[in-house]
């Protein structure tokens, strides 16, 4: 009896060892599969991280406020960005009138801060922050985008649309209002080659512009109009005077995207705002030194009376960008923006 049950038990676990690796390989098989998912999950972050390191490269210039530069993002863990899925509606729209910029979320002291559009167009995140989502179109491997700041001027606007001719690339103005009011022939003349065209305010002067959200829209509505009058058209593209680093809080973000705005930052700097006068080679070597190891780089320049290095140092950056590789790009609201990251910590 007792024999017979103790076979009958040897046959029981037998069939339930049997059972249960048979269900175990199943949950292994189950667990690499989540595995590989939080691993595709992981691509964003090591994104986000890759771009905040750049942010932290960029050297000292007037254009770019000395303060900190947001350290606190290099240190965010991976696992507080969450992962595209959880944040991309299932109905991406465009940035139409049909598209109006959602209300702002309650700002949650926990909601983890997620500075960048991605290149699918999932808006940044980060407490009270409320940006539509975009659709952008795709790029080339490597690009690059020439952008000139602050213009346009008699003396700089003409040598440097003559350079881009010659070189067959194109570039991106960011005009100033009062300059577009001087000599609006010069911001025709960008139009009609086919560069980008961008609002960089009325004034420049920060004491007015940052003042607050409404005041810096007012300046770039009262650009709008003028560069309107001149060449018929609303860019809806968008440079803050000196970054928006040490500028921007949420509230401008805001601001501008419900006003169907897109700013855009740097990721690389020519340096040539750090002195009056910075020897072309200096420039060249600024670039040179930013560039490596970058696929998508938004290259701030001057289009400004005083910066003849700039336009002296033009061809051997395009030379140099070429050489890396290079396609050369304009900015519009179908390319994702650059955007510094500290206006989005309160
Ligand atoms: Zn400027």
């Amino acid at each position: 009896m007792w024999k017979n049950n103790g076979q009958t038990w040897r046959a029981t676990l037998v069939m339930l060892t049997l059972l249960s690796s048979v269900y175990l390989s199943g949950c292994q098989q189950d667990t690499s599969t989540k595995a590989m998912v939080s691993l595709a999950g992981t691509t964003v972050p090591s994104q986000t991280s890759e771009l905040a390191s750049e942010g932290k490269e960029i050297p000292h210039s007037p254009d770019i406020p000395q303060g900190p530069i947001p350290e606190q993002k290099n240190g965010t863990p991976p696992e507080t960005v969450p992962p595209i899925t959880d944040q991309t509606p299932t109905v991406l729209v465009d940035e139409s009138d049909n598209n109006p910029a959602p209300t702002p979320p309650p700002a949650l002291p926990q909601t983890p801060i997620h500075p960048y559009y991605d290149l699918s167009g999932t808006p940044p995140s980060a407490p009270g922050l409320a940006m539509r989502v975009r659709i952008f179109n795709e790029e080339p491997p490597k690009i690059a985008y020439l952008t000139f700041d602050d213009g346009p001027y008699p003396e700089t606007t003409p040598r440097i649309l003559k350079i881009l001719q010659d070189e067959g690339v194109k570039a991106t103005f960011f005009v100033l209002g009062k300059q577009v009011e001087s000599y609006p022939n010069l911001l025709k003349a960008e139009y009609d080659q086919g560069e980008g065209i961008g609002n960089h305010s009325y004034s420049h002067n920060y004491h007015l512009l940052y003042r607050s959200p409404e005041a810096f829209i007012a300046e770039i509505k009262q650009t709008e109009e003028l560069i309107f009058k001149t060449i018929g058209i609303r860019p809806r593209i968008v440079r803050a005077p000196g970054g928006t680093q040490g500028h921007f809080h949420v509230n401008y973000y805001n601001a501008l995207d419900a006003a169907d705005y897109l700013i855009y930052d740097w990721n690389v700097s020519s340096g040539d705002a750090a002195a009056s006068h910075v020897p072309a080679n200096q420039l060249v070597r600024n670039i040179e030194s930013q560039v490596p190891g970058r696929t998508r780089i938004v290259i701030l320049m001057h289009d400004a009376g005083a910066k003849v290095t700039t336009v002296d140092a033009l061809p051997r950056i395009i030379q140099y960008l070429k050489q890396q590789g290079y396609a050369f790009g304009v900015l519009t609201p179908k390319v994702a923006p650059v955007l510094f990251p500290g206006g989005f910590h309160g």
